[in-house]
């Protein structure tokens, strides 16, 4: 059979909606702008998701996917961190990746293999097809810093990070070394040796792309843009967001879209944790009532609780149980018809591109966090894991378009301090502010994505240096 001469892209997402949607958005706008052909690989340790599955569905027939098999991870521990899985999922998936790369190369033009955070181990066989490894890295140019910063940290500090008062990552606001991101918190977990291999093995890459863009993270892309030696260039190429109306996740959302019609221009506090995101039931409870106490209009995609993690659905983002069972009791009649309550998943890109909603309660996810910039909506920041506390540190401290829900001295945020900060938000004088320059973020942000955007320009280097390698 005849090679197709149209360059083709190999694009490894590693587990995790988190992590797909962005490279599906990447991969969008890629084969839309650049003419190239890309197929998904995408490794597996449990069948897939039905989110994974209706995002896929979607794509523009210039892009594929193949499922690879599952791979075994019996072995691990019952409290393996996610990074470990994630990590473990990718590296034990290598036999059955060279096997789809061999089949892809056989029939395309192959010219280059993209993973993203903790996909590097694939990195093993790009050799073998003479392809250009790159990463995705769908999260701030602050965490790339760190990512970079982390093997010189490592050598320097002999301490838990999280007993540090201050940690400066080049180029970013300082942070409390408590904020550092969630693999960070713990250095002798095995997810802490995962996060350090992969940020050693960064160097390996051809070049980085970053899902931030210079104008919204100036100081820290500066910073990676600084030439060392072994240092990839880094490519900021986003915010590349979850636009796509057609695209309504797991369940079909047109009744929440629907009362969101009926809602006045901008009254609405979309209240979601993303994906992953899981309150304790002593949480969900002060939630609720924080939320009604406010006496706002409110969209809430509820998860039934769990006590134990704060990232239960990472996976799978469905709930174990029905979430409107730990709701406190009357809570829905009370709320009616200024509150709706959806269980587990929402339209979120259209629920935030709608006139009706004036902010959003986030766990800072960076999916969710450039949805709202691209839609000019601000936020309340509630950080759960991840490198979440990190991004609600640029968000409050350093761009200041997010205000900050605190806990008390045991994890908690109480309900006057969520009726606060939901009436700071959404009429305080505080709120008009982050509400003003997050305006002007969504103006910089579409800058960035015009024709002569610094997105888009980098976007177009790196197309330029692929279609100019020669495939095998
Ligand atoms: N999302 C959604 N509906 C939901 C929850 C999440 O569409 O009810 C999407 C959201 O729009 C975003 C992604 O899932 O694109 C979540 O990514 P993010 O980085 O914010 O958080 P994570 O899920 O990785 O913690």
């Amino acid at each position: 059979m005849a090679k197709t001469q149209t360059p083709h892209i190999a694009i490894l997402p590693s587990p995790g909606m988190g992590h797909l949607i962005p490279l599906v958005q990447f991969a969008k706008r890629f084969v839309q702008q650049h003419n190239f052909t890309v197929t998904f690989v995408i490794p597996t340790a449990d069948s897939p998701s039905k989110a994974q599955i209706s995002t896929l569905d979607s794509l523009p027939s210039s892009i594929d996917y193949v499922f690879l098999p599952p791979v075994d991870l019996s072995d691990l521990p019952q409290d393996a961190k996610i990074e470990t899985v994630i990590s473990l999922t990718v590296a034990r998936s290598l036999s059955f990746l060279r096997d789809a790369l061999k089949s892809l190369a056989a029939k395309t033009k192959l010219v280059g293999l993209v993973v993203d955070l903790f996909g590097t181990d694939a990195f093993d066989v790009t050799g073998e097809f003479n392809l250009s490894p790159y990463i995705f890295f769908p999260s701030t140019a602050m965490a790339l810093s760190l990512f970079h910063y982390l093997p010189k940290l490592d050598q320097m500090v002999s301490c838990e990070y999280r007993e540090l008062p201050e940690v400066r990552i080049p180029g970013c606001i300082p942070i409390r070394g408590k904020e550092m991101l969630d693999p960070a918190q713990d250095r002798k977990n095995d997810a802490y040796k995962w996060l350090l291999h992969h940020a050693k093995r960064y160097r390996l890459a051809e070049g980085i792309m970053v899902n931030s863009f210079v104008e919204l993270e100036a100081g820290a892309t500066k910073a990676l843009q600084e030439k060392e030696p072994d240092k990839p260039p880094i490519y900021p190429v986003g915010p590349l967001v979850n636009v796509d109306a057609s695209n309504k996740g797991k369940a079909d959302g047109t009744d929440c879209l629907k009362w969101l019609d009926e809602q006045p221009h901008g009254s609405v506090l979309y209240v979601s944790f993303g994906s992953g995101g899981t309150l304790s039931s002593n949480q969900l409870n002060e939630l609720a009532v924080g939320l009604e106490m406010s006496e706002h209009r409110f969209l809430w995609v509820v998860r039934s609780p769990n006590d134990k993690v704060a990232n239960a659905t990472f996976f799978s983002a469905e709930s174990q149980k029905d979430p409107f069972d730990f709701l406190p009791k009357g809570f829905l009649e009370r709320t009616k018809g200024r509150g709706l309550v959806v269980p587990s998943w929402a339209p979120q890109a259209q629920v935030l591109s709608h006139s009706s909603t004036g902010g959003f309660l986030t766990h800072c996810g960076w999916n969710s966090t450039l949805e709202s910039i691209v839609n000019g909506v601000p936020l309340i920041a509630w950080p759960l894991y991840a490198e979440q506390k990190m991004n609600a540190a640029m968000l409050t401290q350093d761009i200041k378009v997010a205000l900050r829900t605190e806990p008390n001295e045991n994890g908690l945020v109480c309900r006057d301090e969520i009726a606060k900060a939901v009436k700071g938000l959404m009429e305080g004088e505080e709120g008009k502010g982050v509400r003003n320059r997050m305006k002007d973020l969504k103006e910089a942000a579409a800058k960035a994505l015009s024709e002569n955007g610094s997105s888009t320009k980098a976007l177009s280097e790196v197309a330029t240096r692929w279609r100019n390698r020669t495939a095998i």
